[in-house]
Parts: C-alpha cells; sequence; structure tokens
C-alpha cells in the first residue's frame, strides 16, 4: 500500500475575494504574464502548455508566476512550511510532488520535473529541523553530490510505490 499523497495548497481553492488579474514580470526578460489565483490560472506558456492539465489545488500546477503570487501573500494562509520551501526553491517549479511519512513519521516531498532526470526529495534531519533538498538519480542511482538523507534506504523503498 503506497502511502504517497498528492501535494495541495493548504488554502486551495482561492476563494471568489482572489478574483483579480495580478502582473507579474518575467524573470527572463520582456514578458509580463497575468495570474488570478481564483481559477489559479496564469497566461505564461509554461502554464498553458503543460501546467492547466493538474487539477486546482495541486501544487504541481504552479507555474514560477503562481509560485510568486503565492509566496507574496500571508504566508500561514496559503501552505505550511514545506510548501513554501518547495516553491521557494530554485530547482524548481516542479511538476510532479507528493508527500508522504518518512521513516521518522516526518512529512516530506518528492518533487519531480519533466525536463530533468533528477528528483528533489525535501527531507527533515529530524523532529523541528528544517528541510534538506537532496538530489537524486533514478537512472543512474546516485545522490547528488553524495548527499543522502537520514534513513534513504527506506526511502529508495518507498520511491517503488510512488503513483503514475
Ligand atoms: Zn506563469
Amino acid at each position: 500500500m503506497s502511502s504517497w499523497k498528492p501535494a495541495l495548497l493548504k488554502m486551495s481553492p482561492f476563494g471568489k475575494e482572489y478574483d483579480r488579474d495580478i502582473a507579474v514580470e518575467s524573470r527572463t526578460g520582456g514578458g509580463r504574464y497575468t495570474v488570478n489565483l481564483y481559477p489559479y490560472t496564469c497566461t505564461c506558456p509554461d502554464f498553458i502548455e503543460r501546467r492547466v492539465k493538474q487539477p486546482v489545488g495541486d501544487l504541481g500546477r504552479s507555474c514560477k508566476h503562481l509560485r510568486e503570487a503565492v509566496l507574496s501573500l500571508d504566508s500561514d494562509a496559503f501552505g505550511d512550511e514545506l510548501t513554501r520551501v518547495i516553491f521557494k526553491s530554485p530547482h524548481g517549479p516542479y511538476e510532479r510532488i507528493w508527500f508522504a511519512p518518512d521513516p521518522q513519521g516526518e512529512i516530506f516531498a518528492l518533487c519531480q520535473r519533466s525536463d530533468k532526470p533528477w528528483l528533489s526529495l525535501f527531507v527533515r534531519s529530524g523532529a523541528g529541523q528544517p528541510y534538506t533538498r537532496y538530489g537524486y538519480h533514478p537512472i543512474e542511482k546516485r545522490w547528488a553530490y553524495d548527499s543522502k538523507p537520514q534513513d534513504y534506504e527506506k526511502i529508495l523503498e518507498m520511491l517503488r510505490s510512488v503513483p503514475d
């Protein structure tokens, strides 16, 4: 039995009070995109071509601009510590994100992008400790910088049961 759960925004769906256009500048130059948190949409190509297929509330629906708009809100209202860590990661934005309890019972995250072979794992090093990102290459079966989480063998075992 798999303990993986889809990673959802805590505050989702955003209510009608969030129904307004927010202009977000493109970091890569030129463009300016429009985000609306109520339908949870963006006008950028990444959103229109890929992320729109993810259900509202799923963290993987968040393009860079939606992440930025969400992070600009009162942080406690929309998500927990793990969501903020994932949204702030320079390795994202991720498309598939799953949460599961780690062998210590702390929730950790598995994040994937369709354009990169590396998986990102966000794991606490202990109770009350901050989250650390670990990169894992599932084909080459190796950890980035040879840095592994505690209980990595059990975590690798869990990776076999990630839903499609
Ligand atoms: Zn966007």
